[in-house]
């Protein structure tokens, strides 16, 4: 499970542009589809090699109403389900009331709490930050210039690492961790874990059900569940975890993982399961293949957009899903699916179905895309064959010249898969336009018939 990290603290001290600079990278995925922004408030985010989530809370300060107090809600939950709370303040405007307030509630919680004293460019930071050791939350105050990127990834190094506990920290442990190797180590054998138990599954196709409230997720998963061979289990878990549910169909295993949490729902007291954003993205981590959930009485919403963000920047085969098709009369649908094609005609890759998961009409042939796709994603393709398709792309439609000298493509090799990485090796390919990087994109999509996930082709210049 990825780490997820809250970013507290009032309006102003610099949370949105440490976030940015953190799930900078994430820009250039999302860029590919002209159709959507990224989401500013939850993140993927990744620090020498370490992924983690990040959320910006927005600025709770304590006496919010209205819509304020719903945001601020969502924020509260957000540090419930955090590993680790970055509360930053202004080194430049001092301490303010907000902080103290925003301090008040942190020292309740038992979370790992980071005091980040941000802005310290320019000004003598030892003293400017002095004041805040006042708001009790411990003996350091991390010191960083955001917008510079300076302290930034020694915090984000310190926050991620499962042996420091934030603001319990003492001198003589912040000087051992200093030691930026100490850090490092500590990470890299937290992967080593990871990686073996990835291999161990490689074969089965884990498929995240994921949708906005209320579009049907449950009765989906209850519908697939009824209708397979089910071998189930409980897994202890807390609000912010999926349920994870094996399963097997035709000659192929599966494991569900379920953002609505069926299982719990058995339990009449928690019988409505909290929506979590930081539950999704989990979800969408960790599968291979994802099911996005649309709500056909409900058009294409902004919060299905947002979701559909996550999954494009993960780079996951998706498989998008309209429910509810069940009782809708003609003009309705033709609303729908002029929607859809207005809103979504930019996911060029991924297979649509309409279905009905109350009456289960269309709920079979998911698992043909969701197959399709996985086997898209992880197929193995070798170096001859990539060159020669790129050598066709090329007889078929010549790269275009630059200072009167024509971009020479050499060959293409594999560079990953899930998603599929294509790395092309020639002249002067940092001056190729990005309509035909698109062109030889979809020039391989179609000659590998790769459907349902995301490729990427890389370039890189040998002169
Ligand atoms: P938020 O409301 O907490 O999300 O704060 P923003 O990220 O929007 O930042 C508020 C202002 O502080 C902006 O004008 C930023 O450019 C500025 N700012 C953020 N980080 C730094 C920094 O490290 N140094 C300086 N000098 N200004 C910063
Ligand atoms: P979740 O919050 O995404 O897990 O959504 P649920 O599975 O709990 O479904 C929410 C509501 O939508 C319930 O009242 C379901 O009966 C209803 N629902 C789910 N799927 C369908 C469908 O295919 N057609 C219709 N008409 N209603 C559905």
């Amino acid at each position: 499970m990825l780490p997820v990290v809250a970013l507290v603290g009032r309006p102003n001290v610099g949370k949105s542009t440490l976030f940015n600079r953190l799930t900078r990278t994430r820009d250039a995925l999302v860029a590919d589809y002209p159709g959507l922004t990224r989401d500013r408030q939850y993140g993927q985010a990744e620090v020498e090699g370490q992924p983690f989530i990040v959320i910006d809370t927005g600025g709770i300060v304590g006496n919010e109403e209205g819509i304020d107090a719903l945001m601020a809600e969502q924020s509260l939950m957000a540090i419930e389900e955090a590993d680790a709370v970055l509360f930053l303040v202004d080194a430049r405007a001092g301490l303010t009331s907000a902080d103290q307030s925003i301090a008040d509630y942190l020292r309740k919680q038992s979370k790992k709490v980071f005091l980040v004293a941000n802005k310290i460019d320019g000004i003598d930071a030892d003293s400017a930050v002095a004041e805040f050791y006042h708001l009790g939350l411990g003996d350091t105050v991390h010191q960083i210039a955001a917008a510079h990127n300076r302290g930034v990834t020694q915090l984000l190094n310190l926050a991620l690492s499962p042996h420091i506990d934030g603001m319990v920290l003492s001198d003589d442990e912040s000087d051992e961790h200093d030691d930026e190797f100490d850090t490092v180590v500590d990470l890299e054998e937290g992967e080593e874990f990871d990686d073996s138990e990835e291999t161990a599954q490689d074969d089965k196709i884990k498929l995240a059900i994921i949708g906005k409230p209320n579009v049907g997720k449950s009765t989906l998963t209850n519908r697939i569940l009824g209708e397979e061979r089910v071998v189930v289990f409980d897994m202890p878990g807390t609000t912010r975890d999926s349920v994870y549910i094996p399963m097997e169909r035709g000659d192929r295993e599966y494991t569900l993982i379920d953002t609505a949490g069926i299982r719990r729902r058995k339990n009449v007291t928690d019988a409505v399961e909290k929506f979590s954003v930081i539950k999704t993205l989990q979800a969408i981590e960790d599968a291979n293949v994802v099911l996005l959930i649309i709500d056909a009485r409900d058009g294409i919403t902004d919060q299905d957009l947002s979701l559909l963000g996550y999954v494009l920047e993960s780079g996951r085969s998706l498989v998008l899903v309209v429910n509810k098709w069940d009782g809708l009369d003609t003009a309705v649908k033709d609303r729908v699916k002029s929607e859809l094609d207005r809103r979504l005609g930019f996911i060029d890759f991924a297979r649509l179905h309409f279905i009905s998961a109350l009456h289960g009409t269309g709920v079979g042939h998911l698992f043909e895309s969701v197959e399709e796709a996985f086997d898209s994603a992880t197929r193995r393709t070798s170096t001859a064959m990539l060159t020669k398709i790129m050598d066709m792309a090329v007889f078929d439609h010549q790269p275009p010249m630059v200072n009167g000298r024509r971009i020479k493509l050499k060959y293409a090799h594999a560079g990953g898969y899930n998603p599929p990485i294509i790395v092309i090796h020639g002249n002067q390919v940092n001056s190729l336009p990005q309509s035909y990087k698109r062109y030889l994109m979809n020039y391989f999509r179609k000659a590998l018939k790769i459907m349902g996930t995301p490729i990427k082709v890389e370039f890189r210049s040998t002169n």
